[in-house]
């Protein structure tokens, strides 16, 4: 069975074609710049990226283009669209109607639609990529995985904010949390990793890539979770401010005349480690400026690090315990310098990280010294992989 892996934004589409027989990825890509001029990198293992420029004027042209390329006679990877026998949507936010994923009917798209209030910048996109789907391959069952579903689990205490309750029952206002498919899917790789049943576990993950958050999971449910009502609360990001005391917007509104949509924009865009260090949101140049002296990028590392080890600590007295912490995604899996310095604060847990072991990267490794009392893990995410094995599993039902 072969199933294509949808992930949706206002301007770019990223596709992956995976055979869900061996979970093999048979291609992968991207179509971005979608409105503007278009422009299509397509993918396929072993084989050099190809880039296209194309006329994109659509979500619609960009889906032609992506099963163009996928049934190409040189570089294409299947004969016919009908090879395609169901299509999964990663889908940012779900509110609190979606506790898992979901075959998508009509009912469900306005569901979805419904809660686009929640992430106005994210699930109409979905949407669009859902509707050109069902446009260029009619027929074909689709099915959505949300970003949202895996924190569903988590207490009414580690969800609820301190504001006037009528908040939360008019306008749903809570914390939902997002990238629930790296954190599921890392939880259950750290089991396997560490030979333990998932139920018994005390995990904290730690997805740090460009948006970051942090996941307290325990027997396997996510009980807890850094990002909130949007993804913009919790960790420093590469552009995003995290916690920050929420007094300082209006503050801010006021200093500086801005609109709300000023405001969201300098939140999200112009925070962070950029914000900090007037340098880059992308680490590796942040780890060059420090070396040269450069002191805000200096510190903009070390405020990451600090609150990454900041929600370690609280998740571990939030579980009364724990038994390992996951790193994943571009600077989880990558920097050493980041996991070196956010163990540094965590002797206290029984952390106690070798440092050749934490030089390696690649591949699912435990980089504990033998003795540790906590097991530091890392470990590549597979958000797609996520969303195809849930795509088979419900998309499949339907083809049989
Ligand atoms: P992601 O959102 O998971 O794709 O992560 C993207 C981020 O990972 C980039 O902005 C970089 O900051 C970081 N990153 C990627 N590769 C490396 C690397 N080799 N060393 C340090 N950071 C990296």
């Amino acid at each position: 069975m072969k199933v294509l892996v949808i992930n949706c934004g206002s301007s770019s589409l990223k596709y992956q074609l995976l055979n869900m027989e061996d979970e093999s990825v048979l291609a992968k890509g991207l179509a971005e710049r979608i409105g503007i001029d278009g422009k299509l990198i397509h993918e396929r293992p072993g084989q050099e990226k190809l880039t296209f420029d194309l006329d994109m004027p659509c979500h619609g042209a960009a889906i032609s283009w992506v099963m163009d390329a996928l049934m190409h006679s040189d570089h294409g990877v299947i004969r016919d669209k009908s090879e395609i026998e169901a299509i999964g949507h990663r889908i940012v936010h779900g509110g609190e109607t979606f506790t898992k994923s979901a075959l998508i009917t009509p009912e469900v798209e306005k569901a979805i639609e419904d809660v686009s209030e929640l992430a106005p910048l994210h699930n109409p996109a979905n949407l669009t990529g859902i509707r050109a789907c069902a446009q260029n391959m009619p027929g074909v069952p689709q099915v959505a995985v949300f970003d949202t579903a895996f924190h569903q689990t988590m207490p009414e205490k580690a969800y609820l904010y301190a504001l006037d309750y009528a908040l939360y029952e008019k306008y749903k206002i809570r914390r939902y949390g997002f990238h629930g498919t790296s954190h599921m899917y890392v939880s259950q790789q750290a089991a396997e990793l560490l030979g333990r049943p998932i139920g018994e576990l005390r995990i904290i993950t730690c997805h740090l890539g460009n948006g970051a958050s942090v996941c307290a999971v325990d027997g396997g449910k996510s009980v807890d979770t850094s990002m909130g009502l949007t993804p913009l609360e919790g960790l420093t990001m590469g552009t995003r401010c995290g916690d920050i005391d929420p007094a300082v917007v209006t503050f801010v509104m006021d200093k500086e005349k801005l609109t709300t949509q000023q405001a969201n924009d300098l939140m999200n865009k112009k925070s962070g480690v950029l914000g900090i260090s007037g340098v880059s949101s992308d680490f590796r140049d942040l780890g060059t400026a420090a070396k040269e002296g450069n002191a805000r990028a200096q510190a903009a590392l070390d405020i990451y690090a600090y609150n990454v080890a900041g929600y370690i600590g609280r998740y571990a007295a939030n579980m009364k315990g724990v038994d390992a912490i996951v790193f994943t995604a571009g600077v989880g899996e990558n920097d050493i310098s980041v996991r070196e310095n956010v163990c540094a604060y965590l002797g206290f847990l029984g952390v106690d990280i070798d440092p050749d072991l934490n030089a390696k990267r690649g591949t699912a490794l435990d980089v504990s010294k033998k003795d540790a009392r906590t097991r530091v893990l890392v470990i590549p995410t597979n958000e797609e992989l996520v969303i195809a094995r849930d795509t088979k599993e419900i998309g499949g039902l339907l083809c049989w």
